[in-house]
């Protein structure tokens, strides 16, 4: 955990490839003009923590050079010693989906790790738990209050009955009417919500809350075999193939008078899934049990030098390990889609690259921006220039591994190790999609500092800087910073990030976001048109 005290290090900047002619300023608080680096570069102006410094000069319209990538070209002579921002770049233009290199690296195969193993739920379907939660679903934004009310209740009389649950959530959102439901992209918002309700972490005791008159009905939502057959309380009425159906709560129904005879429908339904949420127990599960969905927010130019190399290291343990892990966020890669489709294992996976990215190049395209819409003031106050300086630190959390699929937004994963899931790089959207493809732990790594969290799986927060995790001491769950000051390596913060995984998916750790309950709100992505 974080330390209380700054540390006072000697002028000290990052490269991150021996070709790169800037490097960013490690130092709390930044460093003043005539600055002596222990190379001979002095400071010709101050440059605050995180920020670029000019290591040679570099003419008007030269390349300036980061992950030795092009992340700029000068737009006048930036002489060596010089605070380079973004108001000194003109950004490059977005590589063309066309001619890229095609499942070129074939890396050698990592040694599997085994042996390693966490406690965790095994469901019907072969999934694995982290955390043992009652999720309500719900079809429509009409019904949040009631449930809301309903839920309140829950916690206060039914949970303390059933010590074995660790929570009851309402799924929350704002979809289901008013919508276009029959639009080709509706697809996204409904397989989410669909694909949420079956996450791990509930234990296929899907609850449905309906209003009645919605576009949404619950049949479509959750069409009869999509959940797991859990005994004879939920078998649909479709003749002799047994196949589930979700247990629903209507509000319209006319056996409801008053409010209070929803909520006690609720409660009453809420109790039987408790019970048995309530008998499932802990077992002993291998590592490869692991889906793992890394995300980065609020991030600065320590993103990419600190805390997503260590999140990198620890993705390739965790496919060594046979786990999943995912990465995400769109725009945050597709300024480095060639090295994303060399990764690729095969050449199917890397053209569902591209489809991905050609979707959301036309989705940015309709709204008349591009993928530069993505960057934040604070992105930009914390060093980073642009998207795709901003992208090249995103991409390494992705590790070294081959990429062995490809998901859309929404989808259910099918199969384990390295997987694109695309999702925009919004935290709460992406978050929510992860949360859909099946993700049982959350990695999140932040350099500005945000308290993001979700109810529905424990979140691992990643500060990139010493002097965030130290006054965020309670908030941040493992400090990469001490890559930068030189405390740790690399691979000592990745490996400390595995073994917190195991700990915290195990339930024998907490993170701050759960401890003191910070939960963020579910977000869909919904391309499609409301009416
Ligand atoms: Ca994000």
């Amino acid at each position: 955990m974080a330390d209380s005290q700054p540390k006072s290090l000697a002028p000290l900047y990052i490269t991150m490839d021996e070709h790169d002619n800037v490097g960013i300023v490690a130092n709390d608080g930044g460093l003043p003009a005539g600055t002596v680096f222990p190379c001979g570069l002095t400071l010709v102006e101050k440059v605050p923590q995180a920020h670029k410094v000019a290591l040679v000069h570099i003419p008007e319209g030269g390349e300036v050079r980061r992950y030795n990538v092009v992340i700029g070209y000068a737009l006048k002579d930036l002489p060596a010693g010089s605070w380079i921002n973004e108001r000194l770049l003109r950004m490059p233009a977005a590589r063309e989906l066309v001619g890229l290199p095609i499942a070129t690296i074939k890396p050698d195969p990592m040694p599997p790790l085994e042996g390693y193993t966490f406690e965790g739920y095994r469901n019907l379907d072969g999934s694995v738990g982290t955390r043992n939660i009652l999720a309500i679903t719900q079809t429509v934004q009409c019904v949040a209050g009631v449930t809301e009310f309903a839920v309140d209740r829950i916690k206060a009389e039914l949970l303390p009955r059933f010590p074995n649950v660790d929570d009851v959530v309402a799924l929350e959102h704002t979809y289901g009417c008013g919508v276009a439901i029959e639009a080709p992209d509706a697809i996204i918002p409904i397989r989410t919500l669909r694909n949420i309700s079956l996450n791990p972490n509930f234990g296929g005791e899907v609850m449905v809350v309906s209003l009645g008159c919605e576009k949404l009905q619950p049949e479509r939502l959750l069409p009869p075999g999509t959940i797991p057959l859990i005994d004879e309380r939920n078998v649909a009425d479709v003749g002799d193939s047994a196949t589930a159906k979700p247990d629903v709560v209507c509000l319209q129904d006319d056996a409801h008078v008053g409010f209070m005879s929803m909520v006690d429908s609720i409660m009453r339904q809420a109790e039987e899934h408790l019970q048995r949420l309530n008998a499932r127990r802990r077992e002993t599960v291998p590592a490869s049990e692991l889906v793992v969905g890394v995300q980065c927010g609020g991030s600065d130019a320590f993103s990419g030098v600190t805390a997503n190399p260590a999140v990198g290291f620890c993705t390739d343990l965790l496919v060594r390990a046979g786990a999943t892990v995912m990465f995400s966020e769109v725009t945050e890669v597709r300024d480095g889609i060639d090295q994303l489709t060399s990764r690729a294992s095969t050449p199917e996976v890397a053209e569902a690259m591209i489809r991905e990215m050609a979707w959301y190049d036309a989705y940015l395209d309709k709204g008349l921006v591009d993928r530069s819409a993505n960057t934040t003031p604070g992105n930009k106050k914390g060093g980073l220039s642009n998207i795709v300086e901003k992208a090249m630190g995103s991409i390494v959390k992705s590790g070294k591994s081959p990429i062995s699929g490809v998901i859309s937004p929404g989808e259910k994963l099918k199969q384990k190790g390295l997987i694109y899931a695309a999702t925009p790089a919004s935290d709460f959207i992406c978050g929510t999609l992860q949360l859909a493809a099946g993700m049982n732990l959350h990695v999140f790594t932040t350099g500005r500092g945000t308290p993001y969290g979700l109810a529905q799986v424990p979140v691992i927060k990643v500060a990139t800087r010493d002097d965030l995790a130290r006054r965020w001491h309670d908030l941040m769950d493992i400090n990469a910073g001490r890559i930068a000051t030189g405390e740790k390596s690399i691979a000592d913060v990745g490996w400390e990030m595995f073994q917190l995984m195991l700990d915290v998916a195990s339930g024998r750790k907490r993170t701050w976001a759960e401890h003191w309950k910070l939960h963020n709100a579910l977000v869909l992505f919904n391309p499609a048109p409301v009416t």
